[in-house]
């Protein structure tokens, strides 16, 4: 059987516990046994090519949205110009299930209930983890409770509730406060409430590294830009390519980018400063509500990885994130605010020469753009509105200005 340890002091827990962090508050992971072994065999399903690398031995067919085979594409002029970055590739998370990564974590936290034989499963979410457990409990036919906070968008609370979930709207001082005080309550009601840091999500994320590793053609990109709040994305991609390298597939490793705003930077700050534990951001606002963790659990390991490997920071301006945001759709992606921090970031770590510009760099767009509120000072192209009679002439005012 698989073991939980934790990142940091190196303890070993049982796989199936409930609580996701040491009493501590450090992150645990999977080890996988005999990891060192693992071969990528053949088989339909990604999860099928890697089972050796899952804490699974089998995942079924039938709780699955089809997640994941989200393309990964050269950028194009526009955003090549816009970083500075030639060799620049973008992953697009949002044409999941849900339009966010988050399924690719959901289908394990849905596959470890039904291992489990639990049925109902709890999340806390500003609100793309929400939706996604939402639209997989339905599927495996599962109860699910979703804690949001205020400021989730009404377009997540309306997919959460389409598909059944009973969804707690709570008032608390911030997120952080909220998220350790439900989290507290997981072992009382003896109830599995799902972070986004949580070892089992984690473990989902790898398939994001494994694919890239297929579409790459077992290449690996230089630098992997994720916007990052909770932290179980960034360390389940880097987990992913690091046990390709135990396994010997691959002989270098990733360098991640951690891009946080700059209105809530806890982990980014740290880094940037040279200190090894978490900035708590308390009282901030950002319009990149999916990245509001202010005091992650577990973001210690981010801040010691980082040092460890290599890693880069970068934060970025409210302005620059809806700017963006704005570029991106220039280029045909409409991604939620969050996902945009990630191209000024890089374009900021290109300008100051801390990547260098034929190095290769994948995106990783995280969530899509319709299910979030779009910034009210974004330069958008303004709607025309017209009298019937007049829709010719406004369509040569267009066509003669485009000539
Ligand atoms: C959850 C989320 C993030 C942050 O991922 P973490 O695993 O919490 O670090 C970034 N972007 C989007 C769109 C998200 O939904």
């Amino acid at each position: 059987m698989h073991k939980l340890i934790s990142t940091q002091s190196k303890k070993i827990f049982p796989f199936e516990q409930l609580d996701e962090f040491t009493e501590q508050g450090e992150s645990l992971e999977v080890r996988i046994q005999q990891i060192e072994k693992a071969k990528i065999r053949t088989g339909k399903e990604l999860w099928d090519r890697f089972i050796e690398f899952l804490p699974f031995s089998k995942i079924d067919e039938s709780i699955s949205l089809g997640e994941g085979n989200t393309p990964l594409l050269k950028a194009d002029q526009k955003l090549i110009e816009f970083t500075g970055i030639h060799n620049l590739l973008i992953k697009n998370e949002t044409l999941n299930p849900t339009w966010s990564f988050k399924d690719r974590g959901s289908l394990f936290c849905i596959a470890m209930a039904k291992e489990m034989s639990e049925n109902v499963v709890a999340t806390i979410s500003t609100g793309n983890m929400g939706h996604s457990i939402a639209a997989y409990a339905a599927k495996a036919n599962l109860e699910s409770i979703i804690f949001v906070p205020s400021y989730t968008p009404n377009a997540k609370i309306d997919s959460m509730s389409m598909h059944g979930a009973n969804i707690i709207k709570i008032n608390a001082p911030n997120y952080s406060e909220m998220k350790n005080h439900v989290l507290s309550l997981s072992r009382k009601l003896n109830l599995r409430i799902v972070s986004g840091n949580g070892p089992i999500r984690t473990e989902g994320y790898k398939l994001t590294a494994f694919e890239m590793f297929e579409q790459m053609s077992c290449q690996v990109p230089d630098y992997i830009a994720i916007p990052t709040s909770a932290c179980g994305h960034i360390r389940g991609v880097f987990k992913g390519y690091m046990e390709l390298f135990k396994t010997g597939y691959i002989t270098k490793l990733p360098k991640m980018i951690v891009v946080q705003a700059q209105n809530n930077s806890p982990i980014v700050s740290s880094i940037k400063k040279g200190i090894k534990s978490i900035t708590p951001f308390l009282d901030f606002h950002t319009i990149a509500e999916a990245i509001t963790s202010g005091n992650p659990p577990g973001g210690e390991e981010i801040i010691q990885k980082s040092e460890q490997y290599g890693w880069l920071a970068e934060e970025v301006s409210e302005s620059e994130i809806v700017n963006s945001q704005l570029v991106f759709a220039k280029s045909g992606y409409f991604v939620e605010p969050s996902s945009a921090t990630i191209l000024a970031a890089v374009r900021k770590l290109c300008k100051i020469g801390k990547i260098e510009q034929n190095a290769k760099v994948a995106l990783i767009i995280t969530g899509s753009g319709l299910k979030d509120n779009i910034p009210k000072n974004n330069n958008k192209v303004p709607i025309i509105q017209t009298e019937l009679i007049n829709v010719e002439s406004r369509i040569l005012n267009i066509l003669n200005f485009n000539n």
